[in-house]
């Protein structure tokens, strides 16, 4: 039987990185004929404006007090992709426009419809109202991709030769973008006073993870990890010696070995402030997964026991790497269900976590011990000495964050342009005519 919903073609590792892959057909769960020229749909829109030179958030306007841009854009924009007659958008070709703006919009709403599953119900954007839809846009001038308030912009980076690869076509950066998004609907925006440094870290690991998760709903990436590591995932985890093994960007920014000591004095990146707490993640899924693995008796215990060990003795993992070869060998089919059930039980986690945790003086111990409660509620403690483990192992708990070391710049990842909301009037007045002749002009 077919999937329910319209199809698109998604690649799902950027396409510069693998020449020559296909992009995969999927299904978004939007019922026939509900997604129109664009695309777009009731909940996001997708514009390809002609002259924005400049990412929403706050105005880059000389002499002129800052004012927050947000959407919508109302100057001109560029032939919006068009459905077949089917509704489908799967007919378009790499290469074209139209394929570049389906891309985007199909990789947005992939990614929601897996992140919908997981919390068991819709999930209602942070600025609604008073938008009530997200703006998409593509801004080939602009080399970052931003997620904020009503809006989602995937720029373009032109690599030393040339090349022109935009981010519309990579699944990883949307779906991160789409992540800051969840996070923001289901955590919460906290007040400037009450908000942790941790909150930053935490906002930049959700995103990984949420693309992390979702990636993994691609066959072909679940095939190709197991394909590499035979099931042996813990060649990827908090050692970080094999994460090279790895193609896959989301995989690799999971699987690292930084722990909360390295920022008691201080920390220069959100980005990396988060990847204690990305990492402590992963590692749980990795333990969950071979948890599973034991459960399917796919791997027998004292394999799993040896596996446990070469953290501590590297020289058992030629052998362990034997044994996961003969076990994959045997049943691949049944290591691939392992891998989905370990996937969803973190997805299903992270959402009730989630839901749970309040904005306010969010630390990375209270995302822990929310996460522990739901293991708790989920699954009756059966996980709960192996999340306890990894969270210690990062120093989660035991170390705290020290102060932030850079005052935050206009490059700040996400903070700004991120966290700009409309201001009471008169403050938020929308930019005058000769402003937005000033936004549309000026490059960035
Ligand atoms: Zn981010």
């Amino acid at each position: 039987m077919m999937p329910a919903g319209i199809r698109f073609r998604l690649f799902p590792q950027a396409p510069f990185l693998h020449p020559g892959a296909e992009p995969e057909t999927v299904w978004v769960s939007v019922p026939q004929g509900g997604i129109g020229p664009g695309p777009q749909d009731r909940r996001m829109y997708v514009v390809d404006p002609i002259g924005k030179m400049q990412h929403y958030g706050i105005a880059q306007l000389p002499n002129w007090a800052s004012v927050p841009y947000l959407p919508p854009w109302d100057g001109p924009s560029r032939p919006p992709a068009l459905p077949d007659a089917g509704g489908n958008f799967d007919y378009l070709e790499p290469g074209t426009r139209q394929f570049e703006m389906a891309h985007l919009y199909g990789a947005v709403r992939f990614t929601l419809d897996v992140w919908e599953r997981y919390f068991g119900r819709a999930i209602s954007w942070h600025f609604s109202p008073p938008y009530e839809r997200l703006e998409i846009s593509l801004l080939r001038s602009v080399d970052n991709a931003f997620a904020g308030f009503g809006f989602l912009e995937a720029g373009a980076h032109v690599n030393e030769a040339g090349e022109y690869h935009p981010f519309s076509l990579n699944f990883d950066v949307v779906a991160h973008e789409v992540g800051h998004l969840i996070a923001f609907a289901e955590v919460g925006l906290p007040l400037p006073e009450m908000t942790e440094d941790e909150y930053y870290g935490f906002h930049e690991s959700a995103a990984d993870l949420v693309a992390l998760l979702t990636v993994l709903h691609f066959d072909s990436v679940v095939e190709r990890l197991l394909e590499t590591t035979r099931g042996n995932l813990y060649t990827l985890n908090e050692l970080n010696r094999f994460a090279e093994l790895s193609e896959d960007e989301e995989i690799r920014i999971a699987g690292n070995g930084r722990r909360m000591s390295e920022f008691a004095e201080g920390w220069m990146k959100e980005h990396e402030l988060s990847e204690p707490l990305t990492g402590a993640l992963f590692d749980i899924l990795v333990d969950i997964f071979h948890e599973s693995l034991l459960e399917r008796r796919l791997v027998r215990p004292e394999v799993e026991d040896l596996a446990d060990q070469v953290q501590r003795v590297p020289e058992y993992e030629p052998l362990v790497q034997a044994l996961f070869d003969e076990a994959y060998a045997a049943n691949p089919g049944g290591f691939k269900e392992a891998l989905l059930e370990a996937r969803d039980y973190l997805g299903f986690a992270l959402a009730e976590t989630w839901r749970r945790l309040p904005a306010e003086s969010l630390n990375y111990e209270d995302v822990a011990s929310i996460l522990l409660g739901v293991e708790r509620d989920l699954s009756g403690g059966r996980f709960a000495r192996l999340m306890r483990e990894n969270f210690l192992w990062r120093e989660i708990g035991l170390v705290r964050v020290g102060p932030r070391l850079t005052t935050l710049g206009a490059d700040s990842h996400a903070v700004s342009p991120r966290t700009v909301v409309p201001v009471p009037k008169p403050r938020s007045r929308r930019p005058s005519y000769r402003e937005r002749w000033h936004l549309a002009r000026q490059h960035v």
